[in-house]
């Protein structure tokens, strides 16, 4: 099975259907993200956000968030099956929960050796936004 968007080969069982193409993990989970959530403009607006509510860190995410991260930041990387075993998530449930996690920019995934790892976002890390 190719993707639709990046040409790649999908592993057998890591297909994903959106909008009637194919797509793999990683186009999937980009493909169904909301609009701008890797712009820059819009992960600058939610920290801010968050910081006038005066959240910091895991402030107002929903306690499995909260958990999810924990559960990363203890025993990360993690891969996403390892996520969805502990907290009994279907996928596209721990896609939905990632989703907002890495909005806050508090988890990120990774690529390696054809395995997709969960980790915590590190300060000053890739990404990370330089405010000067
Ligand atoms: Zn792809």
């Amino acid at each position: 099975m190719i993707c639709a968007r990046c040409r790649e080969n999908i592993p057998e069982g890591e297909q994903f259907e959106h909008m009637g193409q194919v797509l793999c993990e990683d186009c999937y989970i980009e493909a169904i993200e909301p609009p701008r959530t890797c712009d820059v403009t819009a992960v600058y607006s939610a920290k801010v956000a968050r910081r006038m509510a005066g959240q910091t860190g895991t402030d107002g995410l929903t306690e499995l968030q909260k958990d999810i991260y924990n559960y990363v930041k203890a025993e990360g990387p993690v891969t996403h099956e390892q996520i969805m075993k502990k907290f009994k998530l279907a996928k596209w449930q721990l896609e939905k929960q990632f989703a907002v996690l890495r909005h806050c920019e508090l988890l990120r995934g990774f690529r390696e050796g054809g395995q997709v790892y969960v980790t915590v976002w590190e300060e000053g890390g890739p990404g990370e936004l330089k405010m000067s």
